[in-house]
């Protein structure tokens, strides 16, 4: 039987990978598609519809209804627009799922495919963040799997096949340390966001480049560790790579180190996910380590990236602060792309944020349901926004 597969964020960068795989490995010929959504991008989705031969589109935007149905015309393709279109498309039978929406918007759809014990490739670690113990909680319940995406974490998932829990000492996350590793610290309150929009590695979103350079990423990526793995945040570490060739390394209890070693290029992340249990051919450049000489490391320094710091009170914290972290970085994110804030003010806002709802509503008090995840995050940027316009 055909796989069946659905892509929620099927035209941004994971997606479009994750097209890309799927046309290289046969397309409509060896696979099921079952579901594409997308957000503004509606040329691009309709015509990966028109591909792929998708049974459904759906956008985002209601408003955005009439445009991809004129685009899907004549295709047979079913066309649906709105958030509630997106949590059906998760409804609809499918054998593995492609979580690649940007930000908390992923949470819900994810949430739904589990309910229905399907495999979930998770790109989006703004769910396990958010939500890390709900989401595990919720694929244990319906027997569905939860495949790491994020190159890190596929990584380390990696590394520890064939191995026991019990054995790893610790978890050692690499970072690129992103557009401005090199900047002097006195320089970064400068930074654009068009500085901040390229990455010296990886082609990505605008958004996720951004967060590699303030290190919101790795942030979100230590906290994705602790909530994937369930190992004890003390346990986990950052270190800058710039070469970005060596992803994760797990060390273990005798003192060896298992390093996964790869080129910067997402396919092979997603391709591990789209196979497993079993290795594809993936197009991704082989390396000569000759070619490559040397890989250098350096100390992830929490004063020119405070987000590491806050990432670690968020680790031990637990509860709903993670949802309130991401929710706040969100709105920091937005806020400096929209030039209201500095780069430097990002982790500012963010912690204002923390302090604040941790002082008023007790982000630890409450079980991890998904109401209460949601309702932090809405709290969590207003707060936000109300700090940003202090600062401005
Ligand atoms: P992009 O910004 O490139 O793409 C995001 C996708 O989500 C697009 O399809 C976009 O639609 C859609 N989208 C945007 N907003 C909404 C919304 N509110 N509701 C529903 N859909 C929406 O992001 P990336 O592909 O870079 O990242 C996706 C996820 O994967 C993120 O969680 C990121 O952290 C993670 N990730 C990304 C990596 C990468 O290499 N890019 C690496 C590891 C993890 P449209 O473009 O049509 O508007
Ligand atoms: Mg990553």
């Amino acid at each position: 039987m055909r796989k069946r597969i659905t892509i929620f964020g099927a035209t941004g960068s994971i997606g479009e990978n994750t097209v890309d795989l799927l046309i290289r490995q046969g397309g409509a010929g060896a696979y099921d598609v079952v579901a594409l959504t997308g957000g503004r991008n509606i040329a691009r989705l309709a015509e990966q519809a028109r591909e792929l031969q998708a049974d459904l589109a759906v956008t985002a935007y209601p408003e955005l209804y009439e445009d991809l149905k004129t685009a899907l015309d004549g295709t047979g393709v079913e066309v649906a627009a709105g958030p509630q279109a997106l949590v059906d498309a998760a409804d609809r039978p499918s054998d593995w799922i492609m979580s690649a929406i940007v930000g908390a918007a992923g949470l819900v759809p994810g949430m739904r495919a589990l309910q229905h014990g399907t495999t979930l490739a998770l790109a989006n670690k703004e769910s396990l963040v958010t939500a890390g113990p709900l989401l595990l909680a919720t694929a244990e319940q319906n027997k569905a799997r939860i495949l790491p995406v994020d190159s890190e974490h596929s990584a380390v998932f990696q590394a520890l096949v064939g191995e026991e829990m019990e054995a790893v000492e610790r978890i050692i996350i690499t970072a690129s340390g992103g557009a401005f590793r090199d900047w002097p610290i006195e320089a970064l309150e400068k930074a654009t966001p068009e500085e901040a929009s390229s990455h010296p590695n990886w082609a990505m979103g605008q958004r996720i480049t951004v967060d590699s350079a303030s290190m919101f990423n790795k942030a979100l990526e230590l906290i994705e560790t602790k909530e994937y793995f369930g190992v004890d945040p003390k346990r986990i570490e950052a270190v800058v790579h710039p070469e970005s060739l060596i992803h994760a390394l797990v060390g273990f209890r005798d003192g060896a180190i298992m390093a996964h070693v790869g080129p910067p290029d997402m396919r092979h992340a997603i391709g591990y996910a789209l196979n497993w249990p079993e290795r594809a051919d993936l197009p991704v450049a082989r390396l000569d380590l000759t070619e490559i000489g040397q890989l250098n490391f350096r100390p992830a320094c929490e004063k020119r990236w405070p987000a590491l710091r806050l990432a670690r009170e968020v680790m031990e914290a637990g509860g709903l602060t993670g949802a309130a972290f991401n929710a706040a970085k969100e709105a920091a994110l937005d806020a400096f792309l929209a030039r209201q804030i500095k780069f430097t003010q990002m982790s500012e806002v963010v912690e204002a944020v923390l302090d604040r709802l941790s002082r008023e509503s007790g982000l630890t008090n409450d079980a991890i349901s998904l109401e209460k995840v949601l309702e932090v995050d809405h709290l969590a940027r207003q707060t936000a926004v109300s700090v940003v316009q202090m600062i401005e």
